[in-house]
């Protein structure tokens, strides 16, 4: 293994770091980080409070904290298991004793020995709170007669694989240490030295990182440097520390972020060589039973505008639900369609294609076009002739699921492509769709309301309709707002809403399992002990377990159907019970977040929501909009413990109106960005759109706006930001963006 040579810069590669060979380095390679300067911004995602030092008698059962201990005896290790090791000593401090255990780890025998001081940090159990120690201890070999005689019987308590430091005169121990993602291969510890080097690399003078902001706006905003703030990331002493990297590092992702977007704009517009005509509308509107809502007749205007001008159309829709977007993608269909091309439209699930098609091919049937469906559950033969049928140009318009982008769907002249629900997909789904025929015009359309100012923001390189006014007569779902205590009440009104010929929604949180820290096989210390990078922990609420509460309420409710639909069911599962249930075999129906969007049960009319604080805005919103689509009186129940004024605060916005877009607002000021996006669109985040990294920790959509305009004057000044004060911004921004690329 190679030593690290002392002239290191920003470019230094990673398997020039100690300890860093060939295989150590392939892992880091799979975390996307190859130099000094890519580590570096490789950013923690927790604190352990190592700094919380508590003793025997004053931590609580399952605290999470430090304790500081000799040790009273020599480690001794026993196989508990065919390949697994138990090793375990006891320490003490002034107040008691603790007996502490390893799983797997018989190493620990050469590190502690008796009468060596360490810091424990990890999770203290407190098995019987009275009960002496050496009940279930080793004997001592220390005498214990330091303990302060009053404690002593008191403090008993255990730890199960803590972290251990030696505590030695000379060094000290840092009370915030960094919690990594991490990859097979690499230890936070690894994680951890290796990332002290490269911080030291990146403060060259001559080949480090460079300030890339400017004086102008360092002083403005207050800003730390940049050194500073990544030493503060990675090696902070106080939470303050954090904050202060934080505001500069989240600044920083979003201003580079919005001149990467500013600059790549221009030029990107497709231009096509023949735009469609103009089509004359009057049959297509004299064919629908009722007039199109203004806003749904911008977006007509709009979408037409795009279809017929010069260039291909990237247009998103975005409209609450039940605001009538479906028909503003059959205007665009008949559009292309009476231009003699063809169109084709993408829906997440089977469910939702299936019912698009039932009403969508019958309308067009009487124009005299027809359309095929293309589901993964069609007999293999059924899916050819759809296929053939729409090569040859018989069909004109198909619907389908993820089916449609298979390799094998071939179309004689596809002119746009509209994807449903767009959030779902991944933004190489959405384009291997459009990519199905040159210049295809893409309409999407999303459910979840997005403030304008953000919409403008985020998709600053698609045009945004929104339909934010609601069909005529539309009922309003009356919505309220429980705790338990409500538990009695709210099953008589399940009963009285099923005897009314209703129908119930039960949605529950996902129960994540608990994600645990690397290198033990005891419990330990889970993610959510620890400090997140943005601050002060959360509330803990108690979730209820989806599982166990179904079950519970097929047992109150006997004479009802109750199904449960969570997301380890298969896809086919999902499918059948939500058919079940839109048919009214099921009456309640116990799900986690997986109800389908866009799914029409005209018949539910009530919506209950356990934990609901835990959700967003947007996306309590979205859940409500299941009920309320038929004649029948709906209601929407939020059931909540939180204490949080908070939490009641944002979840009584829902109670008073119905407004969407309103409901948008007001969450994105409540939390912020980051937040906003992760609650209420989830799954985008994953797929990686809208991934605002740290920045989504500055809860302060103001920020967002801030980099924004502060990018924008910076082009202002320098369009092409050549100008000698904007040098090193120019290498930023460009080299993120050639790394984004990839
Ligand atoms: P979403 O925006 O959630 O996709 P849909 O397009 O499914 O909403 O429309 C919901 C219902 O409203 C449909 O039954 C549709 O026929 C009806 N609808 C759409 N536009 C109007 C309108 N302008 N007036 C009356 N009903 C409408
Ligand atoms: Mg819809």
């Amino acid at each position: 293994m190679r030593k690290s040579s002392l002239q290191t810069g920003k470019d230094t590669p990673i398997d020039r770091f100690y300890g860093i060979g060939e295989k150590r380095a392939e892992a880091f390679y799979k975390l996307g980080i190859r130099t000094a300067e890519e580590l570096v911004y490789h950013f923690p995602r927790a604190y352990e409070p190592r700094g919380n030092v508590k003793t025997t008698a004053e931590a609580e059962d399952g605290e999470v904290c430090s304790l500081v201990l000799t040790v009273a005896n020599e480690p001794k290790t026993a196989m508990i298991r065919k390949g697994m090791t138990l090793t375990k000593f006891t320490a003490f401090d002034e107040d008691g004793v603790c007996a502490v255990t390893f799983f797997n780890q018989p190493y620990v025998r050469d590190v502690a020995h008796k009468g060596m001081t360490f810091r424990f940090f990890g999770k203290v159990k407190r098995d019987k709170p009275n009960a002496p120690a050496w009940e279930f201890c080793e004997p001592f070999e220390v005498s214990p007669r330091q303990f302060k005689t009053e404690k002593k019987e008191k403090a008993s308590v255990s730890m199960a694989s803590p972290i251990m430091e030696a505590v030695t005169p000379r060094g000290v121990l840092r009370s915030l240490v960094p919690v990594y993602p991490l990859t097979a291969g690499i230890s936070q510890k690894l994680m951890g030295s290796t990332m002290k080097e490269a911080l030291s690399a990146v403060s060259s003078e001559t080949d480090g990182i460079s300030e890339f902001l400017s004086e102008n706006l360092l002083k403005k905003y207050g800003f730390c440097g940049i050194h500073e703030a990544l030493r503060f990331i990675h090696m902070p002493e106080t939470l303050d520390d954090t904050a202060v990297a934080v505001k500069r590092l989240a600044f920083d992702e979003l201003y580079l972020f919005a001149l990467a977007m500013m600059l790549s704009k221009d030029g990107e517009v497709k231009r096509v060589d023949a735009p469609l005509s103009v089509i004359d509308r009057a049959p297509f509107m004299s064919s629908l039973s009722y007039r199109l809502t203004a806003a749904q007749m911008r977006v007509c205007d709009a979408v037409e505008q795009d279809m017929t001008g010069g260039t291909v159309m990237n247009r998103l829709v975005v409209g609450d639900v039940g605001s009538g977007k479906t028909i503003c993608a059959a205007f665009a269909v008949y559009l292309a369609l009476q231009n003699g091309k063809q169109a084709a439209l993408m829906a997440p699930t089977e469910i939702l294609a299936r019912q698009h098609y039932e009403e969508l091919s019958a309308f067009f049937a009487r124009f005299g076009y027809q359309t095929e469906l293309l589901v993964g559950s069609m007999t293999a033969s059924a899916k050819k002739k759809a296929v053939a049928n729409l090569a040859s140009g018989i069909s004109s318009f198909v619907i389908g699921t993820h089916a449609l982008i298979e390799e094998s769907v071939r179309f004689q002249d596809l002119a746009l492509a509209i994807i449903d629900e767009q959030h779902r997909f991944g933004t190489g789904q959405r384009r291997k769709l459009s990519e199905k025929a040159e210049n295809v015009h893409v309409l999407t359309m999303s459910a979840t309301p997005i403030p304008r100012t953000l919409a403008m923001v985020l998709y600053c390189d698609t045009d945004v309709s929104i339909i934010d006014e609601m069909p005529p007569g539309r009922q309003k779902v009356d919505t309220f707002l429980v705790n338990e205590s409500y538990r009695e009440r709210l099953n008589g009104f399940i009963r009285k809403n099923i005897s009314m010929g209703g129908q119930v929604y039960i949605v529950c949180p996902a129960v994540e399992e608990e994600e645990t820290l690397e290198g033990e096989s005891g419990e330990r210390v889970s993610m959510s002990d620890l400090i997140p990078l943005g601050g002060a922990r959360e509330e803990k609420t108690k979730k209820k377990a989806a599982t166990a509460f179904a079950e519970q309420l097929a047992g109150v409710f006997p004479e009802y159907r109750v199904a449960f639909v969570h997301g380890k069911l298969s896809g086919k599962e999902k499918d059948r019970i939500m058919t079940e249930f839109a048919k009214g075999e099921i009456q309640i129906l116990v799900s986690t977040t997986v109800i389908e969007v866009g799914v029409n049960v005209p018949s539910a009319t009530l919506m209950i929501v356990e934990n609901a604080e835990l959700f967003g805005l947007s996306a309590l919103h979205q859940l409500r909009g299941r009920v309320g689509r038929g004649k029948a009186k709906s209601y929407c129940v939020l059931v909540s413990d939180s204490k949080s004024e908070k939490a009641r605060e944002r979840l009584k916005i829902l109670c008073a109106t119905n407004d969407g877009f309103k409901i948008a607002e007001k969450d994105l000021e409540m939390r912020g960005p980051g937040d906003f996006l992760e609650q209420n669109y989830g799954k985008t985040r994953q797929s990686g759109e809208f991934d605002l990294g740290i920045a989504s920790l500055e809860g302060n959509v103001k920020l967002l706006y801030t980099a924004f305009d502060e990018a924008k004057a910076t082009l202002a000044d320098d369009p092409a930001l050549e100008k000698t004060g904007n040098l090193e911004l120019r290498k930023k921004v460009f080299s993120d963006r050639a790394a984004s690329r990839v």
